[in-house]
């Protein structure tokens, strides 16, 4: 075997590389050859699309396996594996030309073809491969890294279908498949030289001088597809690198020869089953075997790639912490743990002291729920049958780890049950996270708290230097730059330049411009603009009519109980009550407006959404209301239509029970923008209200101690109905059947769980005081430049949550903290 030569000399180009019309053009025209055609002006819009991103892709730079730089303290920089079964990427093709600095120019040179570019990249199907905010994190975490020159890759998977598309046939959730045409994005590159097997199954065979063998029962292909991420014009392009499984060519040659042509072909179809669907489950543990067989061949494909490059780069695999961390975002990669130490065991024939130093010093683990039914385990079953060298391991692990607990609480059954890894038939993810891991994070301060306190409380008396927090951050191209083009242009004006797009804590600069008028105007008039802009979308897409000066109050989000968005339909509602009771009753005029999918078999989650439709109906329609109130929900939010929704909103609702957000992202899309938040002290909300000031933010509702104190004493819901005769009054309409065509049993799912099921994310318990809120930004409202004020601030002092400081922290105290 030849060693290929290490290009240790490779450094990032520090420059963009710049625009170039004729190269454009020239590759312009390959790309509508390619379709057949013989001019430009035969393309379809779509075409159009297509060429104008392949054009650019093309120029990129060549995804090379670099080298680390060495940082001014002569310690070598880690190179960073951010491994994710989720990456919620959106539109490339707009966000690349930001990214590049090239969307002016390319944008120029298309209105000589009469194209408007802004149009064409409505052309892209969102690459959605991603549930909600930890696939948006990791998109967010990416770019972040490319902008910082923090070398790194992403490993995903690329699954044939994102997360289904929705639609509503009379008020209810339906979903079709998202096939975004992944064999035809013109991002990706593919470089079969990386391609690796994986097996899964089979049995092992203990031989001599203790070696194990392991004989898989099925081999899959993993190929590579890799995404450009592209730093902010600073010429860095690194991949995010999405696994395919496809079937080893000849597939099963044997069966084939044997004139048994379907059988042969069935075993690719079952290898290709492996990358077809994202599991559409946020903060909730799907359990199944296929999800299970998904993780380990993201994993086997990831550490292979890792070890790979490694290896190519000439260093020693003892070496490898002080060259590679792997951060694993949330424990859906774990299997990379045992992978990784079958690999050093087996293949490098390390011992296991050596094998276990080198992995437990490059695994981090970001931890994203403190939810029971969200943290990962795996029946004992189950995981042996597929991955029996890992179970052997992870007994192992289990076994040098009861040692120390032993040790620590000696005779302590209880604290065992707590700690193990592998414990009553059941393979605990985040316990492996954990006692395998160097560092274990939470993603915001309070979160990070409660990881420590309720979670994970022994283990960090044994281990306290391994937690910290990281708070989540959003990437400002994106989030302001590219979604709210005409606020960019307005603080480049003011502030005379544009390093707030990388430094974001420039906009604190912006708190000086409350005082100037002109300055307040435009801002107003901005987000104005940006109302009237998704009216005109609600209209043409839904036939509603929006008043653009009515409060657009927005919650968008997965659907799910902790978030309470049943909680706003209790608000909505209790306002559409007040009204009928009194008619000339004076409201500033308000536009609900929601995004959300709920988990195909999430049924109450679904049944909400059903509900909010229907009271929607009946509300937009009733001529008593006017134009008081609107109720919209937009229909299959995604990336794209956050990135339409955010700059237009007013009020942000961050309304989760206290302690279950861990951090929540969209929070500070909204307030970066300029929407008020009206929120619980719960995940990052804690933090932007400190950021922001008391007086800019509307915090209601139980605090993560008062929400604990009332648990244990016994929460009635019951108690809190007889009380509030109103409160009342609206769950008796809701299952009066008045919202749904005399069917009194349609939210039975709902109203049950408010009422003899406990209510357990306190509902009714928060409503008194969510409803004081609402009270408030109605009268806050009313003053304009006041509301204005208040929202500029917002924007001014929201930079903490950058992904780029992020990023920081991650460096700081994880990725190249001392060793
Ligand atoms: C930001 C984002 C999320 C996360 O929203 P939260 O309010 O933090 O739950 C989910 N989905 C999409 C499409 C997003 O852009």
């Amino acid at each position: 075997m030849t060693i290929p030569t290490v290009t240790t000399a490779t450094l990032p180009a520090l420059t963009p590389p710049s625009f170039d019309q004729d190269i454009f053009l020239a590759a312009l025209k390959r790309h509508w050859q390619a379709f057949g055609l013989t001019r430009a002006e035969d393309m379809t819009r779509h075409q159009w699309w297509h060429a104008v991103s392949a054009a650019v892709a093309e120029q990129l730079p060549a995804l090379h396996d670099k080298a680390p730089v060495s940082s001014p303290s002569h310690t070598i920089e880690r190179h960073v594996n951010y491994l994710s079964m989720e990456f919620l990427l959106g539109r490339l093709t707009g966000n690349n030309l930001i990214n590049l600095g090239w969307f002016d120019d390319v944008a120029r040179v298309l209105t000589d073809f009469e194209i408007n570019l802004s149009d064409l990249l409505e052309e892209e199907v969102d690459p959605a491969l991603g549930n909600g905010g930890l696939g948006r994190l990791a998109a967010c975490y990416l770019d972040a890294m490319a902008c910082a020159s923090q070398p790194a890759i992403g490993h995903g998977l690329n699954y044939q279908y994102g997360l289904f598309r929705q639609h509503f046939v009379e008020g209810k959730q339906h979903e079709a498949p998202d096939d975004w045409q992944r064999n035809r994005y013109p991002w990706f590159r593919h470089n079969s030289a990386l391609a690796v097997n994986v097996g899964i199954g089979g049995k092992l065979t203990y031989r001599k001088g203790g070696v194990v063998d392991w004989q898989p029962e099925l081999k899959i292909r993993g190929e590579a597809w890799d995404l450009p991420v592209l730093g902010y014009r600073n010429g860095i392009t690194q991949p995010l690198r999405l696994w395919e499984a496809t079937h080893n060519h000849p597939f099963d040659l044997e069966t084939f020869n044997d004139g048994k042509f379907l059988q042969a072909e069935k075993r690719g179809v079952e290898a290709a089953k492996l990358t077809k669907v994202l599991y559409p489950n946020d903060n909730h543990q799907a359990g199944k075997r296929l999800r299970l067989m998904q993780q380990y061949f993201q994993c086997a494909c990831a550490v292979a790639d890792i070890l790979r490059r490694h290896h190519f780069l000439g260093r020693k695999i003892t070496e490898l912490p002080d060259y590679e961390v792997i951060q694993l975002n949330d424990t859906h990669p774990t299997i990379a743990i045992p992978e990784m130490l079958r690999i050093l065991l087996d293949e490098h024939q390390l011992s296991w002291d050596d094998a276990w130093s080198i992995t437990s010093r490059t695994f981090a683990y970001t931890n994203h729920t403190l939810m029971p039914e969200a943290l990962e385990t795996w029946d004992e079953k189950l995981f042996r049958k597929l991955l029996p060298r890992h179970f052997v391991i992870i007994k192992q692990i289990n076994a040098n780890f009861k040692q120390l607990v032993d040790k620590q609480w000696p005779g302590d059954e209880a604290v065992w049950a707590k700690l193990a890894v592998h414990y009553d038939k059941q393979v605990r993810m985040a316990n492996l996270c954990v006692v395998a891991g160097f560092a274990v994070n939470g993603v915001a301060a309070l979160h990070s708290k409660l990881v420590v306190d309720d979670l994970f409380p022994e283990y960090h008396q044994l281990w306290p230097e391994k937690f910290h927090n990281v708070t989540n951050g959003i990437t400002p191209r994106r989030w302001l730059k590219q979604c709210n083009p005409a606020l960019s242009a307005l603080i480049d004006q003011q502030l005379k330049t544009q390093d707030w797009v990388t430094h974001l804590d420039e906009l604190k600069k912006l708190e000086d411009s409350v005082k100037d008028k002109k300055f307040c105007q435009q801002y107003q008039q901005i987000k104005r603009d940006n109302k009237v802009k998704l009216a005109r979308y609600v209209k043409q897409r839904m036939g509603i009519t929006l008043n653009p000066d009515a409060i657009f109050d927005v919650q968008i989000k997965r659907l799910h109980e902790y978030k309470r968005q049943h909680l706003n339909l209790l608000h909505i509602l209790s306002l559409y009550h007040q009204i009928r009771a009194n008619p000339k009753l004076d409201i500033v005029p308000r536009v609900f407006l929601f995004g959300a999918k709920a988990a195909p078999g999430y049924y109450l989650a679904k049944n909400i959404i059903y509900a909010i439709n229907q009271v929607a109906e009946k509300i937009n329609n009733d001529p008593i209301v006017g134009d008081r109130l609107k109720v919209v929900f937009i229909p299959d939010y995604n990336v794209s239509v956050a990135e339409m929704m955010v700059p237009a909103a007013d009020v942000s609702e961050q309304i989760s029970t206290a302690g279950k957000e861990a951090s929540g992202t969209g929070n500070m899309k909204l307030a970066l923008n300029g929407a008020l938040t009206i929120g619980t002290l719960d995940g990052a909300n804690v933090e932007i209200a400190e950021q922001v000031g008391e007086e800019n933010i509307f915090i209601f509702g139980m605090t993560v101690d008062e929400v604990k104190a009332l648990q244990k004493k016994g929460y009635k819901p019951q108690n809190i109905l007889k009380q509030d005769k109103h409160l009342k009054a609206i769950l008796d309409e809701l299952a009066s059947g008045f919202y749904s065509n005399g069917d009194k049993h349609a939210f039975d799912l709902l109203l049950d769980s408010l009422k003899q099921g406990g209510d357990p994310y306190l509902v009714l318990a928060d409503f008194a005081a969510y409803s004081e809120a609402h009270k408030k930004i109605d009268a806050l409202y009313r003053d304009a430049d006041e509301w204005t004020r208040r929202a500029l601030l917002n924007t001014a002092r929201v930079g903490m949550f950058s992904a780029d400081r992020s990023i920081r922290d991650y460096q700081q105290r994880i990725w190249q903290a001392k060793r």
